[in-house]
């Protein structure tokens, strides 16, 4: 098996180095990312500067490319260029932080998995659901070997990937697996306004952490029950419930002119 690993949070993030240790053990490893931290870059990729692939030592004497692109770009690069022979599986992560509900939508981790579905490759995307420093990634890293070598036997439909959300919990404080759809977590969208040195405003995005929406079935749920959930997810983001309203509008009998 041979696996391309990637993330957003930057190719010597601990979670990327815990991840390919010990996926090591069970598959050939290529690693590309990004040379910097690439979180919440959703699923940008560079189309008008020279995209760059230097090679890197990792901690475990290792190499690895580390480029100047996306996370989404890493996955191109990998795949479409730098791994001459044929990759079966992206795992993107081990993120640190979650990649629950909305996240995805702005998620450089979950992206990098979209990218490789695109090019028709299995993926998943791996988080710790966790912001604090020092976060544990052993279980989560035991737990994609496991979900790799499934997914090895197994093969996902075409244009879906794996989003996998991992509790900060030792392995006997976890309850399970759940295969999860995904929920919501409302990010407030505050947007504070201050003045810097030079009398200018700027303003800094972010306020109060996101609000977590609790309803049943969901990722959000399953991971703030302690287990770790799985929700496949699709690159169609149509709202099939709603064709039919909207066409309702009459919106098709505009007058084009
Ligand atoms: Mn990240």
């Amino acid at each position: 098996m041979k696996i391309l690993v990637t993330n957003d949070d930057g190719v010597h993030a601990e979670g990327l180095m815990v991840l390919k240790t010990a996926l090591d053990k069970v598959a050939e490893v290529f690693v590309v990312a990004p040379d910097r931290p690439r979180s919440a870059c959703g699923h940008s990729i560079t189309l008008h500067k020279p995209l760059r692939a230097e090679r890197v030592v990792l901690k475990d004497g290792s190499h690895a490319y580390a480029s100047n692109g996306t996370p989404s770009d890493c996955v191109s690069l990998g795949l479409l260029g730098i791994i001459d022979d044929p990759v079966d599986l992206v795992v993107s992560g081990i993120n640190h932080g979650p990649n629950l509900g909305w996240d995805l939508t702005y998620s450089g981790t979950v992206s990098a998995a979209m990218e490789g579905a695109i090019i028709g490759v299995s993926s998943i995307a791996i988080s710790v659901a966790s912001l604090a420093s020092g976060i544990d990634y052993s279980v989560a890293a035991h737990f994609a070997v496991d979900l790799a070598t499934l997914l090895n036997e197994h093969k996902l439909p075409e244009s879906t990937l794996l989003n996998v959300n991992v509790p900060p919990l030792a392995a006997s404080e976890i309850k399970g697996v759940k295969i999860a759809r995904q929920g919501k977590r409302r990010y407030t969208g505050q947007l504070e306004k201050r003045t810097d040195p030079m009398g200018r405003d700027y303003y800094w995005l972010g306020g109060d952490p996101p609000t977590d929406v609790f309803e049943e079935g969901t990722d959000v749920n399953a991971v703030a029950d302690d287990y770790i959930s799985i929700t496949p997810v699709h690159l169609d983001l149509t709202d099939y419930a709603s064709i039919d309203s909207v066409r309702g509008w009459g919106i098709e009998k505009i007058a084009i002119c």
